[in-house]
């Protein structure tokens, strides 16, 4: 961002990623932004090939966006009772992979500084204020930038791997990513960490074995955010270990054993209450083992007219 000029305003437009993560980031990001427009951000537009908006005033945007960010921390966390004292504390969800600090409080301290809310309006600034220049390069999408402020790690893209011989998971073409990459505009850092306050991840997280999300994607970005809006009511992300309802008038969730009955059992749900009409939707069922090494698994599985085929499976 150009603070040389303070008047001026700020045009960022962010083509869609055809990579499962960044995409829903990027709708997340869109849904989060579209809270404060009018509040030093105008011009919020979203098409099939990706979105776009204007910062008119820096400095209320800054302070709106950070204030919206803090506003959704929660849902990365559920309310619970420590089993010995009673006392009231929260857990950090299981498939939530941003690390965390010593609970203060009974609260969850998150370590990505993005979501320590003293410093978030901080982060935020410093985002904006590395995004425009022309050092560097991004290697997502291609943008020139003035300075990263995190490198890509697991938090904010959960495929990379510290491992190079594994490769990430973007559509279509295999690539190999790796922890040491710094080619990472802060414009992209912002839509993957942001990626955790989205409330339509489907999750079921398996205690001391592994978690399951489902996120979908779809050619067009605004076809993606129209479909990811269309199920979030049959969720009940106040759940710890699983948000797929059994039926829609209880909070009550389905305790499913493996990736497919996860699978199976949202998207009949989605069938029966969202009735959707959606082309060419692929989901991508991702399962993150718990423990120290996180490297995810995933397959996707595509439906087209109502015929879901499981396309692609890797393990
Ligand atoms: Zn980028």
């Amino acid at each position: 961002m150009n603070t040389s000029n303070p008047g001026e305003s700020i045009q960022i437009k962010i083509s869609k990623y055809n990579d499962v993560w960044l995409d829903n980031g990027l709708a997340t990001f869109y849904q989060l932004l579209k809270q404060i427009e009018g509040d030093g951000l105008t011009d919020l537009t979203v098409n099939e090939e990706g979105l776009k908006y204007e910062i008119t005033d820096e400095e209320e945007f800054i302070e709106e966006f950070a204030d919206v960010i803090k506003d959704n921390i929660w849902r990365m966390v559920v309310p619970t009772e420590d089993k010995k004292t009673g006392a009231k504390k929260d857990v950090k969800k299981d498939h939530i992979l941003v690390q965390e600090g010593k609970k203060i409080g009974g609260k969850v301290a998150f370590k990505e500084t993005i979501f320590d809310e003293i410093k978030t309006e901080q982060v935020v600034h410093e985002i904006f204020e590395n995004l425009n220049g022309e050092k560097y390069r991004c290697f997502f999408c291609n943008r020139p930038f003035k300075k990263n402020v995190k490198k890509i790690q697991q938090a904010s893209y959960p495929f990379v791997t510290k491992i190079q011989s594994l490769s990430g998971i973007r559509t279509g073409e295999a690539i190999k990513l790796t922890e040491y990459i710094s080619e990472y505009c802060p414009q992209c850092y912002l839509n993957g960490i942001l990626e955790w306050l989205d409330e339509s991840i489907v999750y079921r997280n398996l205690p001391g074995n592994k978690s399951i999300l489902i996120l979908p994607n779809t050619e067009k970005l605004s076809d993606l955010i129209e479909l990811k809006q269309s199920y979030v009511n049959i969720l009940n992300n106040l759940a710890r270990w699983s948000n797929i309802k059994i039926d829609l008038d209880r909070p009550d969730v389905e305790n499913t054993p493996g990736k497919y009955s996860t699978f199976v059992s949202f998207y009949e749900n989605f069938l029966r209450y969202v009735e959707p009409d959606f082309d060419n939707q692929n989901w991508f069922v991702i399962e993150i083992p718990q423990g120290s090494v996180k490297n995810p698994k995933y397959f996707n599985i595509f439906v087209e007219d109502d015929i879901a085929n499981v396309l692609n499976v890797t393990v």
